[in-house]
């Protein structure tokens, strides 16, 4: 065997498995398909977390802001590379796992990096891969015209241009409201009857109902984009399959989420509800033995909002006290850092 454990995906809940196996003395190896936390390297420039920093804080590594506001995503990136030295964490960036078997004594990890094909041999397999590894595609024609992306980069590029947002969760409400502000002529289309309340952060559905409301930003709710054409787009209504419209844009961003890859754990053989995988969520295993998942892969190929950094931070001492037998240290050593956590505490409570 070249290692016991080999983790896949060095996002902050992969570093967090890591880090407690780091701890608990156990022979492991990392593969990372790009940079440290590359998920979040992709993140709009200055984004903001919606947790609170506390809840971000990984492996026992208070982190601080200068403000006590959330973190941005920059800042976030320093302190996770400031964890990986702390933790002295060996991590083989830029190296895609490509397929992972079940053996008789475990598993092969097969990987692709910048200098060849590499292929490893380990007891157990952490997946750590995220939810976010490729977008929603519509399937339109124009999606891949060069004014168009599923990426939202920065607000400066739209300037005074006409841009169309299309999308209702909060990275469609952020970038409407930053490109607005930063002078875009900003239209967003929703498939939805209205923005939703129970799906966004309550800050960005009050200033973008507002904003909306007053038609600052124009809003075009039960509507999907249909064709994307050089300086327009044709929006079609999702109440009546006999309507559309089409509205000028410069620029398109389609912030339709993203999905998850679940062919490693199909490769596998792990068993699944419908896309997402079967946990044991007691050890973080699957059906398969041995065959962990952590962090918002646990989602398998949705996005589902319903799993973050903040309420993951379970997932590495499960993992390592099903493989040791031992209790990991708890996450951080601060009462205000290991208070229980669950999506329901940011649930809107009046409504
Ligand atoms: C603008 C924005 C704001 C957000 N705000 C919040 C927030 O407030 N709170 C929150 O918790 N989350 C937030 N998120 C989501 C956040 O990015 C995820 O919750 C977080 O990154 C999940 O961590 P993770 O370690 O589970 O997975 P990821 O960070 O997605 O890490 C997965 C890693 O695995 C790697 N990988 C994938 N496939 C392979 C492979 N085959 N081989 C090797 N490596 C692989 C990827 O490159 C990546 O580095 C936000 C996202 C955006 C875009």
């Amino acid at each position: 065997m070249d290692s016991e454990v080999i983790v896949i995906g060095a996002g902050p809940i992969g570093i967090e498995v890591a880090a407690g196996l780091k701890r608990a003395g156990v022979d492991y190896l990392h593969i990372e398909a790009g940079q440290l936390a590359d998920t979040i390297t992709k993140w709009p420039r200055n984004a903001r977390f919606f947790s609170s920093p506390e809840r971000c804080a990984i492996a026992g590594v208070p982190v601080q802001t200068f403000d006590q506001e959330q973190l941005v995503g920059e800042v976030y990136l320093a302190y996770l590379r400031n964890v990986v030295e702390i933790y002295d964490l060996r991590i083989r960036y830029y190296e895609r796992a490509t397929s992972l078997c079940r053996t008789r004594e475990g598993f092969t990890v097969e990987s692709v990096s910048r200098t060849g094909r590499k292929r490893y041999t380990a007891r157990s397999v952490v997946l750590a891969t995220g939810d976010m590894n490729a977008p929603n595609r519509l399937g339109i024609p124009g999606e891949d015209l060069p004014h168009v992306t599923h990426r939202f980069d920065e607000p400066h590029r739209y300037f005074r241009q006409k841009l169309l947002v299309v999308g209702g969760r909060n990275s469609a409400l952020e970038a409407a409201l930053r490109c607005f502000r930063a002078g875009a002529e900003v239209s967003l289309s929703y498939r939805r009857a209205a923005l939703d309340r129970e799906r966004t952060n309550s800050r960005l559905h009050l200033e973008l109902s507002i904003l909306t409301g007053k038609e600052y930003i124009r809003f075009y709710p039960s509507t999907v984009p249909a064709e994307i054409r050089d300086s327009s787009v044709v929006l079609k209504s999702t109440a009546d399959e006999e309507r559309s419209t089409e509205i000028d844009a410069d620029f398109v961003l389609l912030l339709t989420g993203f999905r998850g890859d679940i062919s490693l754990l199909r490769e596998a053989g792990a068993e699944f509800d419908g896309t997402v995988p079967k946990i044991d969520m007691n050890t973080m295993q699957t059906s398969v033995r041995g065959l962990y998942v952590a962090g918002t892969a646990i989602s398998g190929d949705q996005n589902a909002y319903k799993v973050f950094v903040a309420t993951a931070h379970d997932h590495a001492p499960k993992i390592v006290k099903s493989l040791t037998g031992r209790d990991d240290a708890p996450h951080g050593t601060i009462g205000s850092r290991r208070y229980p956590f669950s999506i329901d505490d940011i649930k809107p409570k009046d409504s």
